[in-house]
């Protein structure tokens, strides 16, 4: 037996640990005596322990001496991420929006066109094409603002409800919108065509938000999006996923909105969870927020201790690692963005780069030879030094493509370290989540002593060529410690 290289451990009081594996994804408390078999493997010495030993084999911490873990990894990766059973489809109906964000990566001077009838033919012939091959269609309603052209959403969802049904495949959608128009009439009628799940953005208190996510006439949005939730939240199954997205200027304000939210009735609803996003400077349309993203190490402690607070205001539930979270429509076979005039892009971050397309919905043929489309599809994070050597591979998966193909783009820290948050608080946050399993209880750890060190997963530069600036490399040294 060898052990696994996948294993993180968290030390609790008297001698125990808590021990994650991210392969198998079990998470454990260990005993003295499973330490001690796992210290006589790690020594070389034969393990006395036969049930310990069991144990940590069965929770994939100790494997065979045969077995090459990232192979077996890759195998799996593969697997997924080529699985052409599945198409996502992202449709923006217009790049428009009735929002005026300043860090929106689409930039501030958007095209205002619906998708013609013209486009809506070929994207609807383009998913009769792929719906033979497939067992699951999936479509994510994107923008500009979805809503803002209700219309041809509920016609295409008829529309490709009627083929798969037909058919056999399984439909269903989501939908990105700022939630200024989402109400109860049209949370029904979304819901009725199978969108389960809509994503919300709010950037802090009502008064903090009404400056940076308003209207194009400059008003506040904050309390007509929580207005048209609370019209519909108790009696639509309509999920909602609240985006806050941090940087320096709204960190300090989280908590005030987690607190505002609880007392405006939002708190233990079945169907309204918060999650968390730092503010990054991808592309050129947000490059004038760069100075103002926090530094990931800090971020990344701030949001371990929102997740804390949210989850005991009964507004979040605590995320478990997730497994290849980088295996987004971008890198998939058929994972495709349309966008209103018929362009076809991989990746939801270029679509205001007519230059970044793969192709048109109304040439399909042409995507297969298309230079764009090879880059994304050549992409992989097991060719990445950093990413083939990194303890949580199987659970990042190199996180956004985006970050590596288009490297160039992304300014400030994410352009050299596109790592996730879990990479700075995977072990606060495996914490958190044996609390509400009950498996450890507050007694059982100093909070403040458990601290994920970013360099015992992986190296600190991730794109070959680039390396960190010093002010970047003394912050990643602190952090490390
Ligand atoms: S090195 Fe960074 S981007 Fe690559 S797998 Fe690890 S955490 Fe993810
Ligand atoms: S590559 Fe990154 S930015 Fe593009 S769709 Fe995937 S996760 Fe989003």
């Amino acid at each position: 037996m060898k052990v696994s290289r996948y294993n993180i451990f968290v030390p609790l009081h008297q001698n125990r640990i808590l021990a994650y594996n991210g392969m198998s994804g079990g998470l454990a408390v260990w005993e003295k005596e499973d330490y001690q078999t796992y210290q006589q493997v790690v020594d070389g010495k034969p393990p006395n322990n036969a049930d310990a030993l069991r144990e940590l084999a069965k929770g994939g911490y100790l494997v065979n001496d045969q077995i090459d873990e990232l192979a077996v990894l890759w195998q799996q990766y593969r697997k997924h991420r080529f699985d052409a059973s599945t198409a996502i489809l992202t449709i923006a109906p217009t790049l428009g929006c009735n929002f005026n964000c300043d860090y929106c990566f689409q930039g501030q001077d958007k095209p205002q066109e619906a998708m013609s009838q013209e486009v809506q033919d070929a994207l609807f012939d383009m998913a009769v094409q792929m719906v033979p091959w497939i067992k699951h269609l999936h479509v994510a309603w994107y923008g500009g603002e979805p809503l803002l052209r209700k219309s041809i959403i509920e016609s295409l969802s008829e529309r490709f409800m009627h083929v798969c049904d037909s058919t056999g495949v399984r439909y269903d959608a989501m939908m990105v919108t700022n939630g200024y128009l989402l109400n109860a009439e049209t949370a029904k009628s979304l819901y009725q065509r199978r969108v389960k799940q809509v994503q919300i953005t709010l950037d802090g208190m009502a008064d903090y938000h009404d400056t940076r996510r308003t209207l194009l006439t400059g008003k506040g949005t904050f309390q007509r999006i929580i207005d048209n939730v609370k019209e519909w939240i108790d009696d639509v199954p309509l999920g909602v996923s609240v985006r806050i997205n941090i940087d320096d200027r709204n960190r300090e304000n989280i908590h005030g909105l987690i607190d505002d939210l609880a007392a405006q009735g939002l708190a233990n609803k079945k169907n309204f969870k918060l999650y968390f996003a730092p503010v990054e400077a991808m592309t050129e349309g947000c490059h004038i927020v760069a100075d103002v993203t926090m530094q990931k190490s800090r971020y990344a402690d701030l949001e371990t201790n929102l997740f804390r607070y949210a989850f005991e205001k009964g507004l979040t539930s605590l995320p478990y690692p997730p497994r290849f979270r980088g295996t987004c429509g971008a890198v998939r076979p058929r994972g495709f963005v349309v966008v209103p005039n018929g362009d076809i892009h991989k990746c939801w971050d270029t679509v205001s780069w007519p230059e970044k397309r793969i192709g048109t919905v109304f040439k399909l043929e042409d995507i297969r030879q298309d230079e764009q489309a090879m880059k994304w599809m050549k992409w992989n994070p097991f060719e990445n030094d950093t990413c083939r050597n990194c303890k949580i591979l199987p659970n990042c998966a190199g996180a956004c493509a985006f970050k590596f193909v288009h490297a160039e783009e992304t300014r400030g820290e994410a352009a050299i370290l596109p790592c996730p948050s879990w990479k700075y608080n995977i072990k606060e946050r495996l914490v958190l989540r044996a609390l509400k399993m009950g498996a450890i209880t507050s007694d059982d750890y100093d909070f403040d002593a458990v601290k994920t060190n970013p360099a015992q997963l992986c190296a600190d530069v991730h794109i070959p060529g680039k390396s960190l600036p010093d002010k970047m490399k003394a912050a990643y040294a602190v952090a490390a410690k």
